[in-house]
C-alpha cells in the first residue's frame, strides 16, 4: 500500500492554535501524534493530541467516545485516516469547531504525560548494521558481523514492565560484574552505563496466534512510531549474554517517548529501502515491491547529555551524536512485522518493537557510548572539559527526532529524556 500524502500534510496548513505555527515546534497540524495525559484530580489517562505546546484532549473534542488506547490503536486503516483528517481540519485555522474544542486544550507544561499505550510485551531488534559492525568488532575483530545478520533480523523477547515514559529518572543498577582477569564475578552498581538510540515501533492492529502477517499487510499493523533509549549495562552484558543473550543488563530501565507519530503522519517522509550492491536479496517473505518502493522513515535522529554540572551551570546539553533511522537500518518495520509473526506469534495492541541501535558509520552518529569511546578506551572531551566514557550519575540523556523535507512542513518526536540516579 503506498502512504497516503493529503490535505493534512499541507505545509500552507495553519492551526488556531498558535504555538503550532512556530518553525521550531515538534507538533505542527501536520503531525498530531497521540499519547495519554492527566491532570491533577483526573482519575485516569486521557487520550491527547500533541499540537503546539498544548495537548487536545480528544474525548472532550468529541473525536473519540472512550479514553482507551488500546481502542485506538486496533482501528482499521481507513478509520484512522478519518480521525486523522477530523482532528487536522477542526485545529485549522477558521475551523467552526475552535470555539468547542478551545475548551478542551491543556497547556503541555500542565499536565503529566503516561506511557502512550499499555504496553505488554516488547521485542528488541538489531537492524542498525553499524552499530551491530562496531560492537561486532569489539568483541571479534576479525569477524565482526555474524552470518545470520544479512539473512534474518535480529532480536529478542525484552521486558516491558521497566518501559518508562520520559522524565523518569532511574536507579544504576546492580548486576553481576567481572573482569578477565577477576577469578569470580561480584555483585555491585554497574560501571558501564550506556544508552542505545533507538526507535520505539507501537503494534497497533492485532494478529492472532497462527496467522502471520504477510509483508504487503505489515504496516496495517503498525500504529506509528516513538523514540525509545534501551538504556544498558556493558560490564553486567558482556558476562551474562553468552548463550542465551541480553538479559539484566537490558531489564532494569527503557525510556519511551510520550508521543506516537503515526504512519499517516509519517506518509510524506518514506524512502526506497535500498542495500548497496553485493548484499543478499532478502528471502521472498521479507520482499516486496511496496517495501523496495518506500519500506523506510526518513527520521533524523540525536543524542543529547547534559552532565550534572551543565545542569547546574544554567547549560542545556550538548549534542553528542545524531544519525537518521533510513541510513542506520539494515531491515525496514515491514520487514521486522512479516518476520516477528512468520512463526504463528501473536502480536498485541500496544506491544512495542525497539529498532536496535541506530548507528551510523561515521564516529559522531554512534548510538551508544560504548561506540563513542570505543569500548570504553577513547574518552569522549565535553565542551566543559568532562569527560566521559560511559554514563555517570546525575548525567541525563535525550533523544529527539524530527522529518524535514524542502516543501513540507518539519514534524518532531518531542523529547526522550531520563536522568540516571545513583545506585542505592
Ligand atoms: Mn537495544
Amino acid at each position: 500500500m503506498k502512504p497516503i500524502v493529503d490535505a493534512t500534510h499541507d505545509p500552507a496548513r495553519r492551526s488556531w492554535v498558535e504555538s503550532a505555527n512556530a518553525a521550531d515546534s515538534d507538533f505542527p497540524i501536520q503531525n498530531l501524534p497521540f499519547g495519554r495525559f492527566r491532570a491533577a484530580g483526573d482519575g485516569g489517562w486521557r487520550i491527547g493530541v500533541a499540537i503546539g505546546d498544548q495537548v487536545l484532549d480528544l474525548r472532550q473534542a468529541g473525536c473519540v467516545d472512550h479514553a482507551d488506547m488500546a481502542r485506538l490503536l486496533q482501528q482499521p486503516a481507513a478509520e484512522r485516516l478519518a480521525l486523522r483528517r477530523a482532528i487536522s481540519d477542526g485545529l485549522t485555522s477558521g475551523s467552526p469547531q475552535q470555539a468547542a474544542w478551545r475548551a478542551a486544550l491543556r497547556p503541555m507544561a500542565d499536565v503529566q504525560l503516561g506511557l502512550p499505550c499499555d504496553i505488554g510485551d516488547y521485542t528488541d531488534f538489531y537492524v542498525g548494521i553499524h552499530h551491530a559492525t562496531a560492537v561486532g568488532k569489539l568483541f571479534r575483530p576479525d569477524n565482526p558481523l555474524l552470518p545470520n545478520y544479512k539473512w534474518v533480523p535480529i532480536g529478542y523477547h525484552g521486558r516491558a514492565s521497566t518501559i518508562r515514559p520520559s522524565g523518569h529518572g532511574f536507579v544504576r543498577p546492580m548486576g553481576q560484574l567481572k573482569g578477565p582477569d577477576d577469578a569470580a564475578p561480584l555483585l555491585a552498581p554497574t560501571q558501564r552505563l550506556d544508552l542505545e538510540l533507538e526507535v520505539g515501533i507501537v503494534v497497533g492492529r492485532p494478529n492472532a496466534m497462527g496467522e502471520s502477517i504477510p509483508i504487503a499487510e505489515a504496516e496495517d499493523h503498525v500504529f506509528g512510531l516513538t523514540l525509545f533509549n534501551d538504556w544498558s549495562a556493558r560490564d553486567v552484558q558482556a558476562w551474562e549474554y553468552q548463550p542465551l543473550g541480553p538479559f539484566l543488563a537490558k531489564n532494569f530501565a527503557s525510556t519511551i517517548s510520550p508521543w506516537i507519530v503515526t504512519l499517516e503522519a509519517l506518509a510524506p517522509f518514506r524512502k526506497p529501502f535500498a542495500r548497496g550492491a553485493g548484499e543478499p536479496e532478502p528471502l521472498p517473505y521479507l520482499d516486496s515491491a511496496d517495501n523496495r518502493a518506500h519500506g523506510a522513515f526518513d527520521v533524523g535522529l540525536e543524542v543529547w547529555l547534559q552532565t550534572a554540572a551543565m545542569r547546574a551551570a544554567g547549560h542545556a546539553g550538548e549534542r553528542i551524536a545524531s544519525s537518521n533511522f533510513a541510513d542506520a537500518a539494515y531491515w525496514t518495520v515491514a520487514q521486522l512485522v512479516a518476520h516477528h509473526t512468520v512463526g504463528g506469534c501473536a502480536l498485541n495492541s500496544g506491544d512495542l518493537f525497539g529498532s536496535g541501535t541506530l548507528s551510523g558509520p561515521q564516529r559522531d552518529q554512534a548510538g551508544s557510548m560504548l561506540e563513542l569511546s570505543e569500548g570504553g578506551k577513547r574518552p569522549i572531551t565535553l565542551h566543559n572539559g568532562e569527560q566521559r566514557t560511559f554514563l555517570l550519575d546525575g548525567d541525563r540523556i535525550t533523544l529527539r527526532g524530527h522529518c524535514a523535507r524542502d516543501g513540507l512542513r518539519r514534524i518532531g518526536f518531542g523529547d526522550c529524556s531520563a536522568t540516571v540516579l545513583p545506585a542505592p
